[in-house]
């Protein structure tokens, strides 16, 4: 075996980290420090000023979270990691790593309900404006565009409508004008990998199928390095005009030593260090655990989802299944060109009856667990319309794929019998 392996399988046991350098402990300790003591008074002096990389102070870096974030930027192909606190947090830090209060980013408008919520109403607030596309029709980017615009977002395999991002069509027209697109890959990880296909970032809520045991919240920023930030020039100027906080360092110049890690240097030594919005090391042990199983894992969730959606397409109470495999034209078409070895996990169905077949379907499930979460191990399912989305319009559920009687479901690894057995007992008493 190789230690520099591509395959995902191989790099989750071995990537970035082989044992501890001190110990020789194989599992990655718990660093569950605040400080690190500096060997002498002129190290301390080139950690702070970036000469050297080292220890400072765990709100800004940790060991045990080191790993993870070699581990996982190895997964993607990426050049650098950064741990949060949670999946919002990172989401919240790489569009702040870009934009100021007077800029605005493009985002898809098939997003997570609180990524949307961020979007709209907090960064908004602060002065950052948030112009929704459809992704149906990349184009749209393009449309949004003008001199302020600093970043794309996009999810690869938003729910509930479960339409694959169009990444590279929509990471070409960034370059044009020199504007990175971010990708979060929550939905997708081993299926998708982001930076293979144009984007500049990828993010993930580490909390769904990195972890898949459903302990911890977590989050990770992975710069990809290959986006050219520097010749973004004024369009992108946190990452090319002097930094005040940080004696007038302009990112793209000052981190050349280190390598290509402009965005993700300052996204820890300013925002982290500003925010604190950090991964405790406890979760960052819990994540490298989980990620050792995350290929077989979502090996299993994809091929049970797609055998539950054959079931539910056959059964007389369900209107409607969503789920890759079912889409056709363009959407399918994305599905086969950005998913590989699977579909996901996720999935959704409506039935017949709208809101009160919804609500007691959920009530019927014995084993799936309800709740406000994706990605464990265990299959989830919940009744969004009178739940996560009960909040919106009507106009808004419809736009958002969520009509009164969908149901999502998150497929786990149980034994594909069970599942669909539970899910057909549930259907019986609708
Ligand atoms: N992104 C996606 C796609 C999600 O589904 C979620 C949470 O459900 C998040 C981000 C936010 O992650 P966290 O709950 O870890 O903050």
């Amino acid at each position: 075996m190789s230690r520099d392996s591509k395959n995902p399988e191989t790099i989750v046991l071995h990537g970035g980290y082989r044992h501890d350098p001190d110990t020789g402990a194989v599992a990655v300790p718990i660093y569950q420090t605040t400080s690190y003591q500096f060997r002498d008074a002129e190290h301390a002096a080139n950690l702070f000023a970036l000469k050297e990389l080292g220890n400072i102070y765990t709100r800004i870096m940790n060991p045990t979270n080191d790993a993870l974030e070699m581990r996982l930027a190895a997964l993607e192909g990426g050049v650098a990691g950064l741990a949060t606190a949670s999946g919002q947090s990172a989401a919240t830090l790489s569009i702040l790593n870009l934009c100021e209060s007077g800029d605005n980013f493009v985002s898809s408008t098939d997003l997570y309900g609180g990524t949307w919520n961020l979007f709209a109403n907090t960064l908004s607030s602060m002065g950052i404006e948030c112009r929704f596309v459809d992704p149906t029709d990349p184009e749209n980017f393009r449309k949004a565009v003008d001199d302020r615009t600093r970043c794309f977002f996009a999810e690869t395999l938003p729910n509930p409508k479960l339409q694959v991002f169009p990444i590279q069509e929509v990471a070409d027209i960034g370059k044009e004008f020199g504007i990175p697109l971010l990708v979060d890959n929550t939905a997708s990880p081993i299926i998708c990998r982001p930076l293979d296909h144009g984007a500049a970032v990828v993010i993930y809520s580490t909390t769904k199928y990195i972890g898949g045991h459903g302990t911890s919240i977590g989050g990770m920023i992975i710069d990809g390095g290959h986006f050219d930030w520097e010749s973004s020039g004024d369009r992108l100027p946190t990452l090319n005009h002097p930094d005040p906080s940080y004696h007038g360092a302009v990112w793209t110049e000052a981190v050349k030593p280190l390598g290509p890690i402009a965005f993700a240097i300052r996204a820890r030594v300013v925002l982290l260090r500003d925010i604190g919005a950090a991964m405790s090391p406890f979760n960052g042990f819990q994540f490298i655990q989980g990620l050792e199983t995350l290929p077989l894992r979502m090996r299993a969730h994809c091929q049970n989802a797609q055998a539950v959606a054959d079931f539910l397409s056959g059964h007389p109470k369900v209107t409607k299944v969503i789920y890759p495999s079912l889409q056709e034209g363009e959407m399918r078409r994305r599905a086969d060109t950005y998913l590989k070895g699977g579909l996901g996990g996720l999935l959704g169905f409506e039935l017949e009856g709208g809101m009160d077949a919804g609500r007691q379907f959920i009530d019927g499930l014995e084993m799936f667990y309800h709740v406000a979460n994706i990605g464990d191990a265990r299959s989830l399912a919940i009744h969004p319309a009178s739940t996560t989305h009960s909040q919106l319009t009507d106009d808004e559920k419809e736009a958002t794929g969520v009509s009164a009687g969908y149901v999502r479901l998150s497929i786990g690894i149980e034994h594909i019998d069970d599942i669909i057995g539970d899910l057909t007992q549930a259907l019986d008493k609708v």
